[in-house]
């Protein structure tokens, strides 16, 4: 038999041993691993939990935080569902870590709960911030670079300090109106049944997933714009400072995990024969494609392009939005910067799906034919969505009335409170 003290492994253990106790013999610092501790979640093993909630929002991503957000700072109880790993959606999980357009034309037009999110991540990151007084040469160049990795944690933080809930690696696996009013929603995850009775839904899913669950009508294009699979060969992802490499996944579709993960296999196939061609090394990969457009919702009301180039103050507009109309085909993409002068609004009434009660969404979902899309579903106007749809969700929880019932003076003034501009304050 081996006498197994003098197998390399033991030899290595015995002399790190013998180091080790050594340099603490001499009173000399150990580098050693940071350690934190799990608290144990109460009832951690039932493979079954019933919950109630005020506002439970589907999808964590760019709107999905900061609805939460907003509702939970206004003080209803709140669940995030996010079949992800992490907060942040396209803008950490998708990789487009460059918000727009908080401003126009020399003056922001969009602040509230997302813009102090993002400040604060650009702060604590030591990042930059361009001049809003200055109007860019590009439309680009006013976007804000920021470190995916920080805004994941900081925007987990913010739930945690408002009381909102997060429910990851979950997803809707049901949804019904509950014959005592509100809704019933199942949603599983590996190990987990979650049974929620809430009062008010806000989808920010992308692709208005719960809208279409629940049956109302939403509308989409037979082929999706390409979308974008962020790469870097050769050099690290500097985070919070420049762009990475990015590739066109042409017929991506967020519409169902099949569809996601087509989109993202044939990204990283692509990716892996640029590797090969450049004999490069592969330095950085994003998880998942960045998906430009899905379903959208048929709303209470439809923006057109022209009421978004026109810059339609609509009578009951809840945000600004500013970007140029930005169409991806096959052959790329070519921006057209709105008139000048211009800013465009978002109506309440494009949150709602038609004929709805109780039920929102926010974000690139937001009703609207396929070019006004294009420029609204950038990510400084989802994040006014959300909070938006937030504050409607929460008044009408307090009101114990539905969104569209709630007087938008009222809504204003909450959004105000939270640092929202409010089309015709600026
Ligand atoms: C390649 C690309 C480049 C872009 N460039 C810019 C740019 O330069 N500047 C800019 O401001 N915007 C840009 N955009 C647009 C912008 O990033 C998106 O339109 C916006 O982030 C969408 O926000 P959202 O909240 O609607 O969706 P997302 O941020 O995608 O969030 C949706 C969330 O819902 C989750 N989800 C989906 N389905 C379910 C489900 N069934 N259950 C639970 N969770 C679910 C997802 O995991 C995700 O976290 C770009 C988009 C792409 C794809």
């Amino acid at each position: 038999m081996q006498n197994d003290t003098n197998t390399p492994n033991h030899s290595r253990r015995r002399f790190l041993q013998h180091s080790l106790i050594g340099t603490a013999g001499l009173g000399l610092g150990i580098a050693s691993t940071s350690q934190v501790r799990a608290e144990p979640l109460p009832n951690a093993g039932d493979p079954e939990i019933d919950e109630t909630y005020d506002v439970v929002v589907f999808g964590g991503g760019t709107a999905g935080i900061i609805a939460a957000l907003q509702a939970g700072r206004a003080g209803a109880s709140v669940l995030i569902v996010e079949r992800g790993a992490q907060l942040g959606g396209t803008m950490t999980t998708g990789g487009v870590s460059f918000p727009g357009l908080f401003d126009a034309w020399g003056q922001q037009v969009i602040a509230g709960i997302g813009w102090d999110l993002v400040k604060e991540c650009v702060e604590i990151d030591g990042g930059n911030f361009p001049d809003f007084s200055r109007v860019p040469q590009r439309h680009w160049h006013n976007q804000i670079y920021l470190n995916p990795y920080l805004y994941a944690i900081l925007a987990e933080e913010k739930c945690a300090e408002a009381g909102v809930k997060i429910a990851y690696h979950e997803f809707p696996l049901s949804a019904a109106a509950s014959p005592d009013g509100g809704w019933a929603v199942t949603c599983v995850g590996f190990g987990t049944m979650r049974r929620i009775h809430c009062k008010q839904i806000i989808d920010c899913t992308g692709g208005a997933e719960v809208v279409g669950m629940l049956g109302f009508e939403r509308m989409r294009e037979e082929e999706t714009q390409p979308g974008s699979m962020y790469y870097s060969l050769n050099s690290p992802m500097d985070a919070g400072r420049d762009n990475v490499s990015r590739l066109y996944v042409h017929g991506a579709d967020s519409s169902n995990s099949r569809s996601v993960a087509h989109a993202n296999i044939t990204g990283r196939k692509a990716v892996l024969d640029l590797v090969r061609r450049h004999k490069a090394r592969l330095m950085h990969l994003q998880q998942e494609t960045g998906f430009r457009e899905s379903y959208r919702i048929v709303g209470e009301t439809i923006i057109t392009v022209n009421d978004y180039r026109n810059g339609r103050k609509f009578d009951d507009a809840i945000c600004n939005a500013f970007y140029p109309v930005d169409l991806h085909t096959r052959r790329g993409v070519r921006p057209e910067p709105l008139p000048r002068g211009t800013v465009s609004t978002v109506p309440f009434r494009a949150l709602i799906p038609k004929n709805s009660r109780d039920l929102m969404v926010a974000g690139r979902s937001v009703s609207s034919d396929r070019l006004a899309n294009s420029g609204l579903r950038v990510q400084a106007p989802c994040m006014a969505m959300g909070q938006a749809a937030g504050a409607a969700a929460t008044l009408a929880v307090q009101k114990g009335t539905t969104p569209l019932e709630v007087p938008l003076n009222e809504i204003h003034a909450l959004l105000r409170e939270h640092n929202a501009i409010i089309p015709g304050d600026a």
